[in-house]
């Protein structure tokens, strides 16, 4: 978040001084970083959590319309950033992947085909392909339909063009380029340890490097902090960070490197999450092509944790909870039995637990050829909610002051692939005036050449820039 947000201000005016503070030592170590997450561009193509089922059995596809708008746009700024030289080839950091959804019982094939018949009927997902043929399905995904129960009713959906993005690579190329521009400057090792607002509207930073403290003044500072946002934001001592509280949920994976099983599956291939568990628990078995090396994946499994960063401390859950925030943390707590359930059958999971999920994708899997991985850390947002006391929400939120001087992002999905978007939306928010000016009106066109528009309305446009997008990215198939 931080890279994109640097890279999109340095093009705007090259004769700002950013300066970029980094607890580890490199960038993109937590959530970002390749296994830490799934890798998937989430375009809407394959995620069942993303539509939902109307009142009179019709398919709402409202949000996997915007998502798909909101993936476009990051579509179109790495396409930028590749045709200006600020990023390598795109198979350094983005690869075509099919997407695909896959079902088996016949509630589950109802309900996907009645998704596919809303989802098909809209341009952004005019491609998408549907199958209850057996043999189609050995085709899309043989390891899945290897040894499976021929009385099971099944269905399947793809989109060819759906991506597998190694966002780390992207995070560290955008860092590689912008330590090469004048005025910016990377710190690592480096924590924010505290904020305050100065009586003339600028912050003072206090940062920690090894073991001495400094301060960095800054007309506008962005807590792209990942878990370790809400902290700070609760640090800065903001309204706006009143009612907010996280819930850390860690993951891990099921991965497999053998190149026999490897070569024989190249999908996204999503399922439905069971009853009850929460949407981030959707079910997949991911081709993932990391810095060359492909490999498969399986997961979620989720945890229970109280950290808010990989490489945090435990102590992170307890030391968040304020006077401000303890009432819709504690009725998130009541009111989530269902959540508690799941995360407590999770842990309790052996590896032959996960395998036997597993097979219920791969029913060939064996127990010897996948080992667990270790992803980030997601922390979901709490806030107050007027009716309950306070909800858990399961998305992406960014956080700016009244005036504009401080902004922060909570949340963890869609995530990464709607960066540019969410980014876009903070430079709106706080650089207001300068993006008026004809200048970055301009170069915004060029960065985003959607930028001012609606994808969401305007198909025709949508399309036309996928067409771009998905050459200049060798995203076809
Ligand atoms: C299991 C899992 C699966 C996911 N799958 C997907 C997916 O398939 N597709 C997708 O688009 N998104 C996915 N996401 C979400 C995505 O990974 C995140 O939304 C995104 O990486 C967040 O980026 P970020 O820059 O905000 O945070 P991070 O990548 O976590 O970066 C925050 C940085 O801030 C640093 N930091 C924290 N506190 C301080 C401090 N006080 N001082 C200095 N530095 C600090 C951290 O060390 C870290 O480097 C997934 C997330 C998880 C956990």
């Amino acid at each position: 978040m931080s890279t994109t947000l640097g890279v999109l201000l340095k093009q705007l005016d090259p004769t700002l001084t950013i300066t970029m503070v980094e607890r580890l030592d490199g960038i993109a170590k937590e959530s970002t970083d390749g296994w830490n997450n799934a890798g998937t561009g989430h375009a809407a193509y394959c995620e069942l959590n993303y539509t939902s089922p109307n009142d009179d059995g019709s398919v709402n596809i409202d949000k996997a319309v915007n998502i798909n708008a909101a993936f476009e746009i990051s579509l179109q700024f790495w396409s930028y950033l590749v045709k200006q030289g600020l990023m390598p080839a795109p198979q350094d950091f983005i690869h075509r992947v099919p997407h695909q959804s896959f079902v088996w019982g016949e509630r589950n094939v109802d309900m996907l085909k009645a998704r596919h018949a809303a989802m098909s009927a809209h341009p952004a997902f005019k491609e998408m392909q549907y199958t209850e043929d057996r043999e189609k399905m050995r085709e899309w995904m043989p390891l899945i339909m290897n040894n499976r129960d021929d009385s099971e009713p099944l269905a399947a959906t793809r989109i060819e063009h759906g991506t597998d993005v190694n966002f780390g690579a992207i995070a560290r190329n955008m860092s590689k380029h912008l330590e090469g521009l004048e005025n910016f400057t990377l710190s690592l090792n480096t924590e924010v340890k505290a904020l305050k607002k100065k009586a003339d509207g600028r912050w003072d930073v206090t940062i920690e490097q090894n073991g001495s403290r400094s301060k960095v003044d800054a007309k506008f500072v962005f807590l792209g902090a990942g878990g370790g946002a809400l902290p700070l934001l609760q640090k800065a001592e903001v309204k706006e960070s009143h009612g907010f509280g996280g819930f850390p949920v860690s993951g891990q994976w099921l991965v497999c490197e053998k190149p026999e099983l490897v070569e024989q599956h190249f999908a996204k291939v999503y399922g439905a999450a069971p009853i009850g568990a929460p949407p981030m628990s959707v079910p997949h078995l991911d081709t993932r092509i990391i810095d060359g090396k492909k490999a498969i994946l399986f997961g979620p499994f989720a945890g229970f944790t109280t950290k808010f960063l990989k490489t945090g401390s435990l102590f992170d859950l307890p030391k968040s909870v304020r006077f401000n925030n303890i009432k819709p943390m504690l009725s998130v707590g009541k009111n989530n039995m269902d959540l508690t359930r799941y995360l407590i059958s999770e842990v309790m999971q052996s590896h032959k637990d996960r395998c036997n999920s597993l097979r219920q994708f791969f029913p060939d899997a064996q127990d010897k050829d996948w080992e667990l991985a270790y992803a980030g850390q997601r922390v979901q947002i709490i806030k107050k909610d007027e009716n309950t006391g306070g909800k858990l929400e399961f998305g992406t939120e960014a956080i700016t002051t009244e005036d504009g001087s401080l902004a922060a992002l909570l949340g963890a999905s869609p995530g990464a692939s709607t960066t540019v978007n969410t980014m876009i939306g903070i430079l709106e928010r706080c650089f207001h005036d300068s993006l008026a000016s004809d200048e970055w009106q301009t170069k915004m066109k060029e960065m985003v050449p959607s930028y001012g528009e609606s994808l969401v309305e305007n198909t025709d446009l949508l399309l036309s820039i996928r067409e771009h997008t998905l050459d200049t990215l060798n995203l076809n198939p």
